[in-house]
């Protein structure tokens, strides 16, 4: 079942302690296969990329007909059929006021990239004096530099904290669960706390970075609509632009196809990733507003968005994430996911030693009663209890989540949460 010696350098891994990896060798729906034909069940949706199911035959047929199409070609000066049919479907299912997509290939970047529009956005309408951005703390926006910086709360990034953007600021986030007794007073915190920023420094801002409803890697931490809608009025008010980070909380994710349906307005900018392509190839998306795009358009080259990956727009990726689009409409996914929903919101309050149960679509959280730390062998030990079940989850930190395929149906859920109760007697 595992293989003992690699040359590769593994993601988020001190290869000291690490145990051996487990190597897949096939999946199938919300299943994932061993050599040794182990059966493992998904119930993280291997970092929140799948949707319809490993391996599913409709997104793998169409991968295989673009390779054999047209695998890729230069994005600057061409075009072809599955990026405009994309863009076309995305725009679709997104709706007013979004306008035009921006493909890039992973979460990071298409963060990135919202960055540097808004950013250019206030330069372009003739406001440079805008350069400074709101985040929240333990929000989590990729990997790579800004991204990094957007996410220095985060704890993932201490290491690198002396070589970030000091621009990005941090405000407190009203982190609530089900029941929670203090939920309106850290609102109120956090908003009063909005305000002194706004008052201060309100002109100098250009935009307002979130991940919309659950931040997820900083631990699955929930907030409520009606105060997501309060801050993006009062931001709005002195003309900073809105960012939603739908990276993880899009494409069904929250009971929605995109958080923002859970809301009464909508942000200015929506970075998508990680189920765009149902979690078979790299891509993704930064989707922007009319107003946006305008402001760029000029005589100069200058007055443009200065950014392009080599692999942007890859016909490939574009066509998994056509296909899985259709299977959107054709397997009726967001529904499915309502269901999940339901079966979450029964079951999730009746595991043990657990505390601060909350529920968004797909999205089960809750925190072990005993502490841990994200980097501590605990952690590790209790991915290795959970897989000796045949559940592969990863808790983060104390925090102990389930975030499955949307195929995964509501029986197998069931059954899963007794497999999940027997494995956490056994920690
Ligand atoms: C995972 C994630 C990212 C980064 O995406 P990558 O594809 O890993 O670069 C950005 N934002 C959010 C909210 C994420 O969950």
């Amino acid at each position: 079942m595992t293989t003992k010696h690699s040359n590769i350098w593994r993601p988020y891994t001190q290869h000291q302690t690490m145990h051996d990896m487990v190597k897949i060798d096939s999946g199938r729906g919300a299943y994932l296969y061993t050599e040794a034909g182990d059966e493992i069940l998904d119930l993280v949706s291997s970092w929140w990329v799948n949707i319809h199911g490993h391996s599913h035959p409709a997104i793998a047929g169409a991968i295989a007909d673009q390779a054999a199409k047209l695998e890729h070609v230069i994005f600057a000066g061409f075009s072809h059929e599955p990026a405009e049919q994309l863009a076309d479907g995305l725009l679709e299912k997104m709706g007013s006021p979004f306008e035009y997509v921006f493909y890039s290939d992973n979460g990071s970047t298409a963060v990135e990239v919202a960055l540097k529009m808004a950013l250019q956005y206030a330069i372009n309408v003739g406001n440079s004096e805008r350069n400074g951005v709101i985040a929240f703390e333990g929000g989590f926006h990729g990997d790579t530099w800004a991204a990094m910086s957007a996410g220095r709360t985060s704890g993932f990034f201490d290491t690198y904290l002396d070589f970030l953007a000091p621009e990005i600021m941090h405000l407190e986030y009203p982190s609530t669960w089900m029941n929670d007794p203090e939920q309106t007073e850290k609102e109120e915190a956090s908003l009063a706390k909005l305000e002194q920023v706004l008052e201060r420094h309100g002109d100098q801002i250009a935009a307002l970075l979130i991940e919309p409803l659950v931040q997820g890697a900083g631990g699955m931490r929930f907030c409520r609509p009606e105060w997501l809608e309060e801050v993006v009025r009062r931001v709005r008010e002195r003309g900073i632009k809105v960012i939603f980070d739908e990276v993880m909380t899009g494409f069904s994710r929250t009971g929605k196809m995109f958080a923002y349906e859970h809301l009464d307005l909508r942000p200015d900018i929506v970075c998508l990733s990680k189920g765009i392509s149902g979690g078979f190839l790299p891509l993704s998306a930064t989707v922007a507003t009319e107003e946006i795009f305008d402001s760029f358009l000029g005589e100069t080259f200058g007055q443009a968005l200065s950014h392009g990956h080599s692999y942007a727009g890859n016909p490939i990726a574009c066509a998994a994430a056509c296909a899985s689009l259709k299977l959107f409409d054709q397997e009726q996914t967001v529904q499915k996911v309502v269901e999940q929903s339901a079966v979450h919101r029964e079951c999730l309050p009746t595991l043990p030693r657990t505390k601060n149960h909350r529920v968004l679509g797909a999205i089960a959280a809750c925190e072990l009663e005993q502490e841990s730390g994200y980097a501590s062998l605990q952690s590790i030990g209790m991915r290795r209890t959970f897989l000796k079940h045949g559940l592969l989850l990863r808790p983060l930190g104390d925090t102990l989540y389930l975030l499955p395929p949307a195929c995964l149906d509501v029986e197998t859920l069931r059954t899963a949460y007794g497999t999940l109760a027997d494995a956490i007697h056994a920690l």
